[in-house]
């Protein structure tokens, strides 16, 4: 079998694989990045979550895709919040069935980089109103976006359709991985973001899943016992105005009821840049029993799932006869799976510190977004967050393998860090700094990530606009002033 050798391979082209391939790219380095599915983008895109949320951090990568989307027409804005479920009267009964996103053209980029500091109390509205502004885009532009920009490095190569099945070690390297292809392909370097971390877990690296006791980590929110509930998963449907509005009939196998509930989820509702909106039922299904259905009949069950969520949604809420359902997502949005045990952890203690009071000096990103369990909730004190915080780049290394980092949201988080974390802006600048360290050791002759000095890393970093410290400096400022570049 013929073996084709490359720089750096990265598995799986989501959000942190994406951010990966082209930091190293741009860089010099040669890339092979492989997709099992045909679209770029993971979750971002194929599973319709096609919403930034708001919060500090997203100014590397992010901010250059951003700008390229802003230049073509109904490919990306920036929202309000309009509505919420929790600021109707209760008296009065619900209004809307969640909260209601829409695109507001008096909002720029900087609009969406600011989480933390909100009232505990969802029923505050005028700190959200103000304050947060996420940023929903096409998911079609949004992937052929990224493929032009991997192209344009002329080095990276994308495999699409090609997932990764076997992965052969040598002692603490790994030596080559085949493809579904029949490919057998080696590099001096692989960055797993898969999400699930496939790589890894075929590597043997020490994995997690599901929440940890208190005791692990000594996390304050932790339940005593650990356990196996997983952040919900939810399978997103988009919705078109029409003009013979109504009431879409349900299958007769379909109940009017919510079977897996005492009543209908509530949900995100996100208008798209074109007017439509993106249907975020807050979850389809609880995580666990995603697990014990496996993925096909997970699947299978959000579809009915959701079509009685529509026709539930229609008849409560009148103003969505006007609207037709055309699209569902082809994958299901999964928040949460296995993580790595890493060389470092982040656990609830950073969020809770914050940069004031962490002291690692290998950060490689900043974020602020709330401890947001969907369906596991473990009563969380204080979920919102009063700074922003630091992922170190351990967070990205394996114990065991030393030309191996993980990108994407199974990376060395507790499950209480991961629900805050694994936001899609973050996860691109967790690969933009997986990237970066591959170029840096290419660069330095390293044979491992571990030996890439933090300080050259977060130099790098800065050069390419990535937000390592808080409050943000005037020069970034500046930079993410000039939307038009
Ligand atoms: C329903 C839902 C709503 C969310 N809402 C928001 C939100 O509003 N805003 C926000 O910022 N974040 C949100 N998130 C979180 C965020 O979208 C994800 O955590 C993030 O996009 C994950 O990025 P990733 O790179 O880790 O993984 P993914 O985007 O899942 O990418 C992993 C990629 O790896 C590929 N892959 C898997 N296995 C293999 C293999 N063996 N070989 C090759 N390729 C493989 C997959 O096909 C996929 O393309 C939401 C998540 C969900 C599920």
């Amino acid at each position: 079998m013929a073996v084709t050798h490359f720089d750096l391979l990265v598995v799986g082209a989501g959000s942190g694989g994406f951010g990966a391939a082209l930091a190293a790219a741009r860089l010099g380095v040669k890339v092979l990045l492989v997709e099992k599915s045909d679209w770029l983008g993971g979750n971002a895109t194929r599973c319709g979550v096609n919403v930034w949320e708001t919060g500090v951090g997203g100014t590397g990568i992010p901010f250059d895709l951003y700008r390229r989307l802003a230049k073509i027409p109904q490919a990306i804005g920036i929202y309000s919040i309009n509505r919420h479920i929790c600021w109707d009267d209760p008296a009065k009964g619900p209004v809307f069935p969640g909260g209601e996103m829409l695109i507001d053209p008096t909002k720029r980029y900087l609009d969406s980089l600011t989480q933390f500091g909100a009232p505990e109390i969802y029923g505050e509205r005028i700190f959200r109103q103000t304050h947060w502004h996420g940023v929903p885009f096409e998911p079609e532009i949004y992937a052929a976006e990224m493929e032009k920009m991997l192209t344009e490095t002329s080095c990276c190569t994308v495999w699409s359709n090609t997932g990764c099945v076997k992965v052969e070690i040598d002692e603490r390297r790994i030596r080559r991985l085949t493809l579904s292809s029949g490919h057998a392909v080696t590099a001096d370097f692989y960055v797993d973001a898969t999400a699930d971390i496939v790589v890894a877990r075929k590597a043997g690296c020490a994995t997690s899943l599901g929440q940890e006791p208190r005791l692990r980590h000594d996390e304050p929110s932790a339940p005593r016992e650990p356990n196996d509930r997983l952040n919900g998963a939810t399978l997103i449907y988009r919705v078109t105005r029409t003009d013979q509005p109504g009431i879409e009939p349900l299958p007769p196998e379909i109940p009017a009821t919510c079977w897996w509930d005492g009543q209908f989820p509530a949900a995100a509702c996100t208008q798209y840049p074109n007017g439509d909106f993106n249907i975020n039922s807050l979850p389809t299904m609880q995580g666990r029993e995603m697990i014990e259905l496996g993925y096909l009949k997970a699947y299978d069950e959000c579809r009915r799932r959701i079509r009685a969520h529509w026709h539930h949604t229609q008849t409560v809420f009148p103003e969505f006869q006007a609207y037709r359902m055309v699209w569902v997502a082809p994958g299901l949005g999964v928040r949460e799976g296995p993580r790595l045990l890493g060389r470092y952890v982040l656990t609830e203690h950073d969020l809770d510190r914050g940069l004031t009071g962490q002291t690692h000096d290998d950060i490689i990103t900043i974020a602020d977004h709330c401890k947001d369990t969907h369906g596991a909730d473990t009563g969380h004190r204080d979920s919102n967050l009063k700074q922003p915080y630091g992922v170190p780049f351990r967070c990205l290394l394996p114990r065991e393998i030393d030309n191996l980092a993980i990108a994407c949201r199974g990376a060395s988080f507790s499950s209480i860090a991961a629900s805050s974390c694994r936001l899609s802006r973050t996860m691109m600048q967790l690969g933009q700094a997986a990237g970066t360290a591959a170029a840096i050791a290419k660069e330095k002759l390293l044979s491992s990530f571990a030996e890439v000095p933090p300080p050259d890393l977060q130099t790098s970093l800065t050069q390419q606009h990535v937000e390592l410290t808080w409050p943000r400096s005037p020069e970034l400022l500046a930079w993410l002033q000039n939307e038009d570049a």
